[in-house]
């Protein structure tokens, strides 16, 4: 199949803000492709690979892991969907103003034929911390599925167990009122000059309200790029 013009549709904004739910519904209603920089993060630290000890304290820290090991990591995957032609969403990269650099450079030269979009999902951070302090996650490192104690649409069939696959739902490590405080913090002080770096770039960073449904998010991501 060719590539050419290959749609890669970047999600930006904080932990909490709805990119991974929003992605997921992608992926499943859409047959959308989605990389998820966390969620490799702890796929590596679950099977214990030798960058799941180099992140370990980062990762539990809720600090950010380094630009390097992240940059390779999005190499690689990239390399790997080289033959698809779907819709690719990035979820949580890039964080940094070195990881946006590297990224628009290796996107000019390796993969020219991907078009992309950004998409900032704003939540003030009040909402955010109520978010991730109910939030909880499948255990099993390849379903990751996200649930919430406190929104009743996002609450699984059974208590503590996965509605996909059946595992039991985890508390994140760094789901705390400490590492989430952290987490909002770097995520602040990075945002400004990623989004400033997009638009020398040449890349319009649209905005979108997120304190709502994530459905209805999906439906208006789907109106403007769910053709492609
Ligand atoms: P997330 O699931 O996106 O909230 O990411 C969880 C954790 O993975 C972050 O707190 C970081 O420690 C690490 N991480 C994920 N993506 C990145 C990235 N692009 N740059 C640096 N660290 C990252």
């Amino acid at each position: 199949m060719s590539t050419e013009g290959r749609q890669l549709i970047v999600f930006l904004g904080a932990p909490g803000s709805g990119k991974g739910s929003l992605s997921r519904m992608c992926v499943d209603n859409l047959s959308w492709v989605q990389l998820s920089t966390g969620d490799l993060c702890r796929k590596h630290l679950a099977e214990g690979t030798a960058i799941g000890k180099q992140i370990d304290s980062a990762m539990k820290l809720g600090t950010l892991v380094s630009d390097d090991v992240i940059i390779d990591m999005v190499i690689e995957w990239l390399e790997e969907q080289q033959a698809g032609g779907k819709t690719i969403i990035f979820d949580g990269f890039p964080r940094t103003v070195v990881q946006a650099e590297k990224f628009f450079e290796i996107v000019r030269f390796r993969f020219p034929h991907l078009a992309i979009s950004i998409i900032e999902l704003k939540v003030p951070d009040q909402e955010i911390v109520q978010r991730l302090s109910s939030r909880l996650i499948c255990s099993n490192k390849s379903c990751q599925r996200v649930y919430s104690s406190r929104d009743a649409r996002l609450k699984p069939m059974v208590d503590g167990v996965c509605d996909v696959c059946g595992s039991a739902l985890i508390q994140r490590v760094d789901d705390n009122p400490e590492t989430i405080k952290n987490r909002l913090q770097i995520y602040h002080r990075h945002a400004g000059e990623l989004k400033t770096v997009c638009k020398k770039e040449g890349f319009r960073v649209e905005e979108v309200n997120a304190q709502v449904p994530t459905a209805q998010l999906f439906n208006q991501l789907k109106q403007e790029y769910g053709s492609l």
